[in-house]
């Protein structure tokens, strides 16, 4: 990275790589979650989940991207290989072994508000020591509260179609 740019930044550079190495863990591990999601899962208004799944995980590609940009900025090495994914991720993985949409959609809210807590982490220490690293996070779960919303709409309608059908 430029010198004068390093220099911008006040804080621990090696404790803000590693902030952002994790974010990229959870990121890829997101991508998938959604992208595999979308390729199993089942039952009604399917179309639609299927349609926010996919969009989510382009989305969640596009964070990934951010954050390997300046890891690479920062003078770091992303993550090389999936295998650290599972050793450097807040957010876990899982699995979309029962493929019902009501229970692939709170799978993905659980990982959104989770991601919504790692920005959240990572816009304070970076807030006045870090301004560029600051402005990621804060595009980053500016689009994860957006994810958590629009997944959250999609159960409501679901939960709402069952109890109308349940009352018939
Ligand atoms: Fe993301
Ligand atoms: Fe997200
Ligand atoms: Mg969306």
């Amino acid at each position: 990275m430029g010198s004068r740019g390093i220099a911008l930044v006040g804080m621990d550079v090696k404790k803000l790589l590693t902030l952002l190495n994790k974010a990229l863990a959870d990121e890829w591990l997101a991508h998938y979650q959604y992208w595999v999601g979308s390729k199993v899962v089942a039952g009604p208004m399917k179309d639609a989940v299927i349609a926010e799944l996919l969009l989510h995980a382009t989305e969640e590609m596009a964070h990934a991207e951010l954050l390997t940009t300046r890891i690479v900025q920062l003078g770091g090495t992303p993550i090389l290989t999936p295998a650290d994914w599972f050793k450097f991720t807040n957010c876990k993985y899982e699995a979309p072994v029962d493929p019902f949409v009501q229970k692939v959609l709170e799978q993905n809210i659980a990982g959104e508000q989770c991601a919504i807590g790692v920005y959240e982490k990572l816009m304070k220490v970076t807030k006045d020591a870090d301004p560029v690293t600051y402005n990621i996070a804060l595009q980053i779960i500016t689009q994860e509260v957006e994810h958590e919303e629009d997944l959250q709409c999609l159960l409501e309608d679901l939960k709402l179609m069952f109890k109308h059908s349940a009352k018939k």
